[in-house]
C-alpha cells in the first residue's frame, strides 16, 4: 500500500540519516572548515546577529551536532540563561558535548538526544529555536516544523539555517558541478566516506527553495515569516514568530 511503502521509505532514510553521521562525526567540524571554505562560520555569525537573544533567555539548538550554535548561545544567555543541544545522533551529541566541554563551557548547556519529530519538552518552554544544516536531514519536516511552534513561548521565534536555492543560473550551476563531482571527493579523500558526501549533495538539491520553505512555516502556523539569502542563495536563513 501507500502507506506500507511511505512507512518503508521514511525508516531508510533515517537510517541513512543515522549512518552518515555517525561516520562523520569524529572529522565533522575539519569537514565543514574544508568544504565551505569557512564561511559556515560566518553564516553562523550571521543567525546569532539575527537572533535577538539576550540574557536569561532559554534556546533550544536543535540538531545541534558539534555545538558551534550552542557555544555561542551559551556567552550571550549568561548564567540566568540556558541552552538545550538537541541531535537525534548518539555519535554527533557525543563530539560536541566533549567540544564544549573542552572549551570551558559548562553550567548553563545540556544535551539530549531527541528526534525533531517529537520533541521531548514542555509546551511553551523555549525563547528561541535554531535548526542549522538539520532541517534537510528530518524526514517528515511538517511534523518537525509544528513540534518546535509547540515548545516555543508565545512571543519565540524560530531561525532556521539551511541550504537553499542559489539565486543566480550560474553560480547554480557551479555549485551544482562543486556538490556533486568534488564533494564526495573530497569526503573519500579525506574520511574514506564518498557515500556520505553524496547523499549530501542528494538532500541538498531535494530541499525546499526559500518560498517553499516559507510557505511551509506559514503552513504550521508561523506568523510573520521571512528570509535571507546568503552567499547567493546557497544558503537561507529563515525566521518565524509564535504569536
Ligand atoms: N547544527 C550543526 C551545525 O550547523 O554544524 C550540525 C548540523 S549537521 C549537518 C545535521 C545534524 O542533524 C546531525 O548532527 C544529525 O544527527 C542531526 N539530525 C538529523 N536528523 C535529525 C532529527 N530527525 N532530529 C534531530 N536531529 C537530527
Amino acid at each position: 500500500t501507500h502507506f506500507g511503502f511511505k512507512t518503508v521509505a521514511k525508516a531508510e532514510k533515517e537510517s541513512l540519516v543515522a549512518d552518515v553521521f555517525h561516520s562523520v562525526a569524529a572529522k565533522y567540524d575539519l569537514m565543514n572548515d574544508l568544504m565551505s571554505g569557512g564561511i559556515h562560520r560566518v553564516w553562523k555569525r550571521f543567525t546569532i546577529d539575527c537572533s535577538g537573544i539576550r540574557r536569561g533567555q532559554r534556546v533550544l539548538d536543535l540538531a545541534g551536532g558539534t555545538g558551534d550554535l550552542t557555544a555561542r548561545f551559551s556567552r550571550c544567555v549568561g548564567d540566568t540563561g540556558q541552552v538545550v543541544l538537541a541531535d537525534i545522533n548518539s555519535s554527533m551529541l557525543k563530539v560536541g558535548r566533549d567540544k564544549l566541554r573542552n572549551m570551558g563551557i559548562l553550567g548553563n548547556v545540556s544535551y539530549v538526544q531527541a528526534n525533531a519529530e517529537a520533541l521531548p519538552f514542555p509546551d511553551n518552554h523555549f525563547d528561541l529555536i535554531t535548526i542549522a544544516f538539520g532541517l534537510r536531514n528530518v524526514t517528515e519536516k511538517e511534523r518537525a516544523l509544528a513540534s518546535m511552534l509547540r515548545v516555543l513561548k508565545p512571543g519565540g521565534r524560530l531561525l532556521v539555517l539551511e541550504f537553499s536555492k542559489p539565486q543566480i543560473e550560474l553560480l547554480s550551476k557551479a555549485y551544482d558541478a562543486y556538490s556533486f563531482h568534488l564533494l564526495p571527493k573530497m569526503g573519500e579523500a579525506v574520511l574514506k566516506d564518498g557515500a556520505s558526501y553524496q547523499y549530501l549533495a542528494e538532500s541538498i538539491r531535494m530541499h525546499p527553495d526559500q518560498e517553499t520553505l516559507k510557505q511551509m512555516m506559514e503552513q504550521q502556523g508561523f506568523e510573520q515569516v521571512s528570509y535571507y539569502n546568503l552567499t547567493g542563495g546557497i544558503v537561507a536563513l529563515h525566521r518565524g514568530y509564535k504569536f
